[in-house]
């Protein structure tokens, strides 16, 4: 993940080095220079650190070179500089083991935690608020009985003198209080946006199906749930026909509706024991929970059949967009070692799909293997 990053990262920097990309939303020129700048004084650290350390130019160094400078990974560019510093110098061994260390790998479930840590920080502030609001409401009340008390008893200046203090500082714990209501409220509006926020993270923006990110989730609680209560769990992981062909034919856009409409027929077999997702892209996964996988792969091919069997056009100019159908591959998520490498399976199950002439919904060999009872 962090490699691929890296070699993402280092390509767009190459490109616009070389100044061959000129898409998108161009930055004012002083704001792109100065991007560029340090885009250029970071190649220049990389290559800089591979070279004096006679390190190869490959994924793995230019992935750790990248965390190590970029400040990507903080504790792995102190142990880096460090090591710079002293006498020993950097090997590629050295490299490899400090990289494997997962105190240097880059923390990509901060966010989340933080995001859990300031729902659960925002929840007690409001619970606190609350208390000190009701609180000070009940000293308010008190105040103001003291007050008209004291006034009733015509003990003369001192006592009158007393009553306006108690008033005083009676209204001064009814503002204290209509503070804390404020904050009582701005903190269960937090609230709200935050779950909002947290909700928006875990969705595709376009088919409003749960996105990658939740899915992986989802796959692992799954899993770890279906293996305690020894229950099936199948993946699936589909692709779309030569969907670039809708792009290049009928635009972009008329893409997008497409795809939408083939997440709306897929979702349609979601359930509670069926949870479907967009991978990315034109893929989609799913998970088949308590369903073998011949169940799973007949779910799924008979969301294919509805699909190949409507033809669509495009509605923005009346053009037939045509058929659509989708190849996908089924595996047993226990059949394998872990609950990626089961996903691995599902997906090179597609590959074959795909060999086969596309448009049908095969299912991995281990399965198979496994279950040599079952007719496939
Ligand atoms: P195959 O049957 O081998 O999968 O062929 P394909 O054309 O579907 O495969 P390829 O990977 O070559 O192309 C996938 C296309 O999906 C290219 C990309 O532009 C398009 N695509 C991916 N995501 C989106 C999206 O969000 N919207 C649109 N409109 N197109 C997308
Ligand atoms: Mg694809
Ligand atoms: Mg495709």
């Amino acid at each position: 993940m962090a490699a691929e990053l890296a070699l993402r990262w280092l390509r767009g920097s190459t490109k616009r080095a070389s100044g061959d990309d000129r898409r998108g939303d161009a930055p004012t020129p002083d704001v792109g220079r100065l991007a560029r700048q340090a885009r250029r004084e970071l190649l220049s650290a990389i290559s800089d650190f591979l070279l004096e350390n006679d390190l190869a130019v490959n994924p793995e160094n230019l992935s750790a070179a990248y965390n190590a400078l970029s400040g990507n990974s903080p504790s792995l560019g102190r142990r880096v500089a460090e090591r710079r510093a002293s006498a020993e110098g950097i090997s590629q061994s050295w490299l490899r083991s400090v990289c494997a260390d997962p105190a240097d790998q880059p923390d990509e479930d901060a966010p989340r935690r933080l995001t859990e840590e300031l729902d659960r920080s925002l929840k007690v502030f409001a619970r606190s608020a609350s208390a000190a609001r009701s609180a000070t409401s009940d000293y308010g009340a008190q105040l103001d009985r003291h007050a008209s008390e004291l006034h009733k008893l015509d003990l003369g200046d001192a006592a009158s003198g007393l009553a306006s203090i108690a008033r005083e500082m009676a209204d001064r714990a009814r503002s204290a209080e209509a503070k804390l209501e404020e904050s009582e409220r701005e903190a269960k509006a937090l609230r709200r946006r935050l779950s909002r926020a947290k909700r928006d993270a875990e969705r595709d923006h376009l088919t409003g199906l749960p996105n990658r990110r939740a899915f992986d989730a989802e796959l692992q609680r799954q899993y770890a749930e279906a293996k305690a209560a020894h229950d099936r769990l199948c993946v699936a992981f589909c692709d779309v026909d030569h969907f670039k062909l809708v792009n290049d034919r009928h635009g972009h856009e008329a893409g997008d509706r497409s795809l939408k409409f083939i997440a709306r027929a897929l979702n349609t077999i979601s359930d509670k024991n069926c949870h479907v997702a967009r991978h990315g892209g034109e893929e989609f996964v799913m998970l088949f929970r308590g369903a073998t996988v011949p169940e799973a792969v007949e779910k799924l091919d008979k969301v294919r059949a509805r699909l190949a069997a409507r033809r669509l056009v495009n509605r923005e100019t009346g053009e037939p967009i045509g058929q659509i159908s989708f190849s996908a591959g089924v595996a047993d998520a226990f059949a394998y070692p872990a609950a990626q490498d089961a996903l691995r399976a599902a997906d090179e199950a597609l590959l074959q799909a795909k060999d086969q002439g596309r448009n049908r919904v095969i299912a991995a060999q281990k399965w198979q293997r496994r279950h040599s009872d079952s007719a496939q």
